[in-house]
């Protein structure tokens, strides 16, 4: 893919649209929408699709995987309320623009990405943006142990079921945002650790994501 980092007002107005959107969908959190108005979520992909990069859709990214769509990044953004410092866990960093998202909200973002050519490709692009993420190769579904513990968890594909593995990597107080269900539609589940023996879970809306490959997963 060729980068080029040109970032001019055609683009800032479709992104500009863009969260005017999102705000017509139901996002109200004002750092979030901050976030989606900053990020150029075209460098995201091969300039032959600039077009397609501020409509309200998932995009293929290669290896079978998809850019997420801009109102489920925006979605998972609102639940997280990523404070400044908050160190979050991001499972599954695909593209890397989720990553950029949270960084954007003041989080120390560690991302781990079970493709090989996709890690690959996301460790180089994303310091080219100005963004430096803690990127790790592997099945994010065990979580990452050694850093642990997280303010925050976010899987970005779909789970079968909620990894036991993921809560035990929360703080006390930190929440766990995960969409679970079959492979065709998934409910998004939110899991507050209380205490250290206690958790408190949500179901909200459906979604529909790629497939969380893992050990604890598919
Ligand atoms: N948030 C990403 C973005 O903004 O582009 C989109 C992520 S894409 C919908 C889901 C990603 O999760 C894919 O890149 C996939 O390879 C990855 N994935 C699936 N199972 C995984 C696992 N067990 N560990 C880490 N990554 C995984």
């Amino acid at each position: 893919m060729a980068y080029k980092f040109v970032d001019n007002y055609r683009e800032r107005g479709a992104r500009k649209k863009l969260v005017e959107h999102l705000k017509s969908r139901g996002i109200t959190d004002e750092r979030v929408l901050g976030a989606i108005g900053k990020v150029p979520r075209h460098f995201f992909f091969d300039e032959t699709f600039w077009n397609q990069a501020y409509k309200d859709i998932a995009f293929p990214i290669g290896d079978g995987q998809t850019i997420s769509q801009p109102y489920t990044v925006a979605y998972q953004s609102e639940l997280l309320h990523i404070g400044k410092g908050d160190k979050v866990l991001e499972i599954g960093t695909g593209s890397g623009y989720q990553t950029c998202i949270l960084m954007e909200l003041g989080a120390e973002v560690f991302t781990i990405e079970r493709q090989e050519s996709i890690y690959k490709h996301t460790l180089k692009v994303l310091p080219g943006m100005g963004y430096s993420a803690n990127f790790f190769f592997g099945d994010g579904s065990m979580g990452i142990a050694a850093h642990a513990p997280y303010h925050k968890i976010i899987v970005t594909a779909g789970a079968p079921f909620v990894p036991e593995i993921l809560l035990k990597q929360l703080k006390i107080g930190g929440m766990l945002v995960i969409p679970v269900g079959d492979e065709h539609s998934q409910t998004m589940v939110t899991v507050i650790r209380v205490s250290e023996t206690d958790y408190e879970k949500f179901e909200l809306d459906t979604f529909r994501f790629v497939p969380l490959v893992g050990d604890q997963a598919w």
